[in-house]
């Protein structure tokens, strides 16, 4: 590929043997783009994964000037594919716009994370439900503790083979509503992939798990009435046959490309869908009046992911009987299907790395 150059491993690491988990094992390279001011990105390169030198006055480590994306690799019969890149190229540079890091060009971008992709293809797993993590980040790198946006960044790109994520098929989350914690609010980052947003939601994240949650769902940071996402998944409610989810308009939720891939297959199937303000009250009622028929996370991590209790206070709402419902199971076939190769892909959503 022309403007990258590539540096390969000498000392190949040993592939992990047993299941992979996520995120927890990294392939043999990476991929480094500079960027200096006046210059523009530049030594675009694939070179062995390894430790960064940086400065301790780097002001991404003080400041957060920072933001990531995540996306993943499949084995596709005898094909690589990856699922829907240029959306996360796209998404990445609203994230810089909102963090004043310059943008990206995305088809550059995608394809020199394909040409990654490429050199570390023996790591991509090829066990059903397992797939490689595609991490790439921003970060800014002047060196200076003046609070201002940075001259110099890098992007980076690693790699992770990650496991299936349901390992005993799709087990439905327990989900605790947060009522005092937020994490974010109109004109703020919500709608960025911004490290801090993720910083913030930590503390919400471990008091959940104390009780017992795996995760939160996230209400508006106003008034917390409104429902927004969970941590890293955006949230859909199957009642009376309708799909309803939280509308963007608001720019505190972060819009997902599953998500967005969700909506898209379900308009396809003529499945009524109201994007909208979703009051947490409305979901109770649902539940109360037996309405309520299915509630499911999505993101690019679990693809689906079936909610077997939420908790609002001191109410607790047992959703389907605990199990997966028909409509989640759908679209986890379909989308995981598309993905795979197992399936068509009629929406051109399948990106081949030749
Ligand atoms: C990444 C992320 C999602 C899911 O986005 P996908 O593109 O579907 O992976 C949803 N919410 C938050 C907060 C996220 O960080």
């Amino acid at each position: 590929m022309d403007g990258l150059q590539i540096t390969r491993t000498q000392t190949p690491k040993q592939k992990p043997q047993g299941p992979l988990g996520f995120g927890k094992h990294f392939t043999d390279h990476m991929l480094i783009i500079d960027y200096t001011e006046g210059r523009g990105w530049h030594d675009a390169r694939i070179v062995p994964y390894g430790p960064l030198s940086l400065d301790p006055a780097t002001t991404s480590l003080h400041y957060g000037q920072l933001i990531f994306e995540g996306l993943k690799a499949y084995r596709a019969g005898d094909k690589l594919v990856m699922f829907r890149p240029h959306e996360n190229m796209k998404r990445m540079n609203v994230s810089a716009d909102r963090l004043c890091i310059p943008p990206v060009d995305e088809d550059f971008f995608v394809k020199a994370i394909a040409e990654l992709v490429k050199v570390d293809a023996d790591w991509v797993p090829s066990e059903p439900g397992t797939s490689l993590y595609i991490r790439p980040f921003i970060i800014s790198t002047d060196v200076f503790l003046g609070v201002h946006p940075s001259h110099t960044y890098k992007f980076i790109t690693i790699l992770s083979p990650v496991g299936s994520y349901y390992e005993g098929g799709l087990s439905p989350v327990k989900i605790y509503v947060e009522s005092k914690y937020a994490r974010s609010v109109e004109g703020g980052t919500g709608y960025t992939k911004c490290a801090g947003n993720y910083a913030a939601s930590l503390k919400a994240q471990a008091e959940a798990n104390q009780q017992g949650y795996a995760q939160v769902l996230w209400l508006d940071g106003v008034s917390r009435q409104y429902v927004d996402e969970v941590g890293a998944m955006n949230i859909l409610f199957v009642i009376d046959g309708k799909v309803v989810t939280p509308d963007l308009s608001s720019g505190t939720i972060l819009p997902g490309i599953t998500r967005k891939s969700v909506l898209e297959l379900l308009r396809s199937w003529n499945i009524p869908v109201e994007e909208r303000k979703v009051p947490i009250q409305e979901i109770a009622d649902a539940y109360d009046n037996g309405t309520l028929q299915e509630v499911f996370g999505c993101g690019t991590a679990a693809v689906i992911s079936p909610v077997g209790e939420l908790k609002w206070g001191d109410k607790v709402m047992k959703i389907n009987d605990g199990k997966i419902g028909a409509l989640s199971q759908k679209l986890y076939d379909t989308i995981t299907g598309i993905q795979t190769g197992v399936l068509p892909d009629p929406y051109g959503w399948v990106y081949e790395i030749k």
